[in-house]
């Protein structure tokens, strides 16, 4: 987890400091904050985030370069503002999306819009805000972005996304840069695009856009895809067909399982990107999600009960695969401890939330210190992809969200009331004909 170094004790022995890392995030008190609050709760330590943005922006110095926030991976609103203030743009799917992005104060011009099914009332909605940038990802997206900015006498910038065709290395259903997927297009379908260009009447075709996939833990397969973005590039240019924007994707992947995933750092990351890129004179554009958020989040829950069974012992939280899908979804690995400071022995749990499903299942003999009803639990590396995902399956109110920072927390979410939930539903009274 990186929480920084200043909101721990420096003195204490290593073994407590050990549980005192589990006790306290960005130096808040976490049995406190569970008191406090109630559980389940989203935790986000904005030092954390801070400090990865910090260490990507390092990297890139000296580039001409723009961060654009991946918001599908935490889109809440405080997250946003955090980042528009951090001069971090937005890398959008949807208008609800952009939306959020524009209310947390992200400035039009450092939004780029990515994804195979924006609609045309989306893309006109984008465009008439003035985003940077849309992420082009087919031949008929691309019309109909010719056609709505034509309809609305502005000149719509484009980059055309590349299927590099490139295994990532990671969970089939996070992998997004293989001829299979749905995402993107050949070099070969790109090129008649450029060779066409001419007829864009209101569409500047100047951008090359590559996204490989999620949780990548190799820089191979980050190198491999720009090395044939790189050669596109300059075989466009040759052609008189200037580039003046690559967009490299996210995809830079995090610690979900510690002392197993050994993640790339971004100084290495940036450093492949410099190398298959040298000589481009361009804007470039980077849209890392996971990477700023998943570590700086947790989420807190406490223990219901603890269930034997016949082959395995249960442990039951309040949080379930509602609050976090990633472990239903793609069997995912997150690290669980305990928010405990005495010692006791280890036994071995599957730890399961309660909803009315075999998949609600956090993760499967897994060792812990022994655990009882009302031990509170912290799931770690869960601020990306984890209340983005969130639902009210089994009726269960999306958890309150909480901003830390250095000893002190804001609520940036409340956890919503069963109103809420059930806000826009309505008796069948009023039966009509389309
Ligand atoms: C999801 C997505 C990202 C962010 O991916 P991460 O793995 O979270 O960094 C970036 N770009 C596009 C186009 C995406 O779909």
């Amino acid at each position: 987890m990186s929480t920084p170094t200043t909101s721990r004790p420096t003195t204490t022995a290593s073994a407590t400091q050990a549980d005192d890392a589990h006790r306290h995030f960005d130096g808040v008190d976490l049995q406190a904050l569970a008191q406090r609050i109630g559980t389940p709760l989203h935790a986000y330590s904005a030092s954390a985030i801070h400090q990865r943005i910090g260490e990507l922006q390092a990297a890139l110095t000296g580039l001409d370069a723009t961060i654009c926030f991946a918001v599908k991976a935490n889109p809440n609103l405080a997250i946003l503002q955090l980042m528009a203030n951090a001069g971090v743009g937005a890398d959008i799917v949807s208008v609800g999306e952009l939306r959020r992005a524009l209310n947390a104060g992200m400035p039009a011009e450092r939004i780029v819009f990515s994804g195979v099914g924006k609609s045309t009332d989306e893309i006109a909605g984008a465009l008439s805000v003035g985003i940077m940038r849309f992420n082009v990802e087919s031949l008929d997206e691309l019309h109909t972005l010719q056609r709505v900015a034509q309809a609305q006498e502005v000149t719509a910038r484009a980059a055309v996304r590349i299927n590099p065709d490139v295994d990532a290395q990671t969970h089939a259903k996070i992998s997004t840069g293989k001829s299979e997927n749905k995402f993107g297009v050949s070099i070969d379908e790109a090129r008649r695009w450029f060779a066409e260009r001419s007829q864009l009447t209101h569409v500047q075709l100047d951008g090359l856009h590559v996204h490989i996939g999620s949780q990548i833990l190799s820089v191979e397969p980050f190198r491999l895809a720009l090395q044939r973005v790189a050669a596109f590039w300059r075989e466009l240019e040759q052609a008189g067909h200037p580039v003046n924007s690559i967009d490299v994707g996210g995809g830079l992947g995090v610690c979900y399982r510690a002392g197993v995933d050994q993640p790339v750092a971004a100084a290495d990351y940036v450093g492949a990107i410099r190398e298959a890129l040298a000589g481009f004179r361009g804007r470039l554009l980077l849209e890392p999600g996971r990477y700023l958020v998943a570590e700086a989040g947790v989420l807190l829950t406490r223990v219901i009960r603890v269930k034997p069974g016949i082959e395995r012992t249960f442990l039951v939280l309040d949080a379930a695969m509602n609050d976090l899908q990633r472990p239903s979804l793609y069997d995912a690995w997150h690290d669980i401890v305990p928010v405990a400071d005495e010692r006791r022995p280890l036994a071995t749990y599957d730890i399961v939330g309660p909803v009315c499903e075999t998949g609600d299942t956090f993760a499967r003999a897994r060792e812990l210190p022994e655990c009882a009803a009302g031990d509170l639990l912290l799931i770690k590396a869960t601020g990306a992809y984890g209340t983005s995902m969130a639902s009210t399956y089994n009726s269960r109110p999306l958890a309150a969200e909480v901003l830390l920072q250095r000893g002190r927390y804001a609520v940036v979410r409340r956890r919503q009331h069963f109103e809420d939930m059930i806000a826009g539903e309505q008796p069948a009274r009023n039966w009509e004909t389309p």
